[in-house]
């Protein structure tokens, strides 16, 4: 049968597909180094796993649960946020959604017609664009400079903007690069949209890891213009170890919550009730968890950064956030006799059984994208695949 003309130009997510790639290779004995994956290796807090079987036991995880998610989880959302942000939102300002990556979709369906333009700087998350698409809108990429740690200037925005511009999407701290926008960039860019009436979608899933002594500042945090004109997007995948519950939000203007409401209970009509109950427990019972996850992730970055700045014709500042390394390699391609990034990814896991992003899926050529989001041991070793790959094809 023929597909729609929206699935045929619909791209798989190159990350999912990578991970694919690696487990097929996994399946049939080889010893594949996975450093290709986007969430955590930890398991959910016991705490978390506890009431998750609580609410089951209890019954309570048997049924429909509201499609704007249930009351105490759009409750501990809102608590949370001002705990931590010191903002207080409305409970038609949160509608829960299936996962971040549902959360964007929603949004992006209930606020592009066709022909609105999306900005997004490059390099982007792999879901953006594709999204932004499926609701008939129209990407616009803004290339941003590498000196600059790829992120994006008013300048970058504004010589990308036009009156058909509806939304600009920033992604701090950013998957891929790992870098984090400082409060005056984002203050800066956040004007920026409020003088030109633009909203900002501010995906801050990776909010909560950061290393290093720096400091996450969210969008909302700014002033109450810019939070009026930004959408928060989060969830408890990254922060909590989650990624299999499912569970997203989205914070902003109730009319665009109340649509997403809708789109909800058209399509999927609720999150798992069990998973709600779970994410309850995430958002409102104790933190350390994510203090020691986060602390672990910082570890692993401090200790793979220096062999992967050291790799053969390898340039990368180190990130500050998210659990990514994005070195450029263009100079390693040169080395090896690679031309295109793609291929030398692949020879990687055909050859030495590693398994990292190419950055095509990113939107930029001369990269790589290396989850440490795994034990250091492994780490190590897969560093160590790479070093003698490069050896190998000098
Ligand atoms: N946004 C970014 C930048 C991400 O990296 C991810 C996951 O990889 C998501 C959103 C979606 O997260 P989830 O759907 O698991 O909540």
């Amino acid at each position: 049968m023929e597909l729609s003309k929206r699935a045929k130009q619909l791209s798989p997510s190159a990350t999912l597909a990578t991970a694919q790639k690696a487990q097929d290779l996994k399946k049939t004995g080889v010893d594949v180094i996975s450093l290709s994956l986007g969430q955590p290796d930890f398991v959910t807090p016991i705490n978390v796993q506890q009431a998750a079987i609580l609410s089951i036991e209890n019954g309570e995880a048997s049924f429909y649960a509201p499609s704007n998610g249930i009351y105490p989880l759009r409750q501990a959302i809102i608590d949370r946020i001002e705990t931590d942000y010191g903002k207080r939102y409305e409970l038609d300002e949160v509608v829960v959604t299936d996962g971040a990556k549902f959360a964007l979709y929603a949004l992006f369906q209930a606020v592009l017609n066709s022909e609105d333009e999306v900005i997004i700087p490059v390099p982007y998350w792999v879901s953006y664009a594709e999204q932004v698409k499926l609701a008939q809108g129209v990407p616009v990429f803004v290339e941003t400079k590498e000196s600059n740690q790829f992120k994006a200037t008013v300048q970058d925005l504004e010589a990308a903007r036009t009156d058909k511009t509806k939304l600009v999407i920033i992604n701090s701290p950013s998957n891929p690069t790992g870098m984090l926008y400082s409060k005056e960039e984002l203050e800066a860019i956040g004007n920026w949209a409020v003088k030109h009436d633009i909203y900002i979608v501010a995906d801050e899933i990776y909010g909560k890891l950061i290393y290093n002594g720096y400091e996450f500042t969210s969008m909302i945090e700014l002033s109450d213009a810019i939070r009026k004109q930004t959408f928060i997007i989060n969830g408890v995948s990254k922060s909590y170890a989650m990624t299999g519950w499912r569970i997203g939000y989205v914070l902003g203007d109730k009319e665009v919550v109340k649509a997403i409401n809708t789109i909800n209970s058209q399509s999927i009509s609720n999150c798992a009730a069990v998973s709600q109950y779970a994410a309850v427990e995430a958002l409102s019972g104790p933190q350390n968890s994510v203090e020691e996850m986060r602390q672990s992730f910082e570890e692993r970055l401090n200790t793979i950064y220096p062999l992967v700045a050291a790799l053969p014709g390898v340039t990368i500042e180190k990130p500050k956030s998210a659990f990514y390394l994005y070195p450029n390699i263009r100079e390693t391609l040169n080395l090896c006799g690679y031309e295109n990034v793609t291929d030398f990814v692949n020879d990687l896991l055909e050859e030495a059984h590693v398994a990292v992003v190419s950055g095509e899926g990113f939107g930029t050529h001369d990269h790589i994208r290396i989850s440490y989001a795994t034990d250091i041991d492994t780490l190590k070793k897969g560093v160590e695949r790479i070093a003698s790959f490069i050896e190998k094809k000098q």
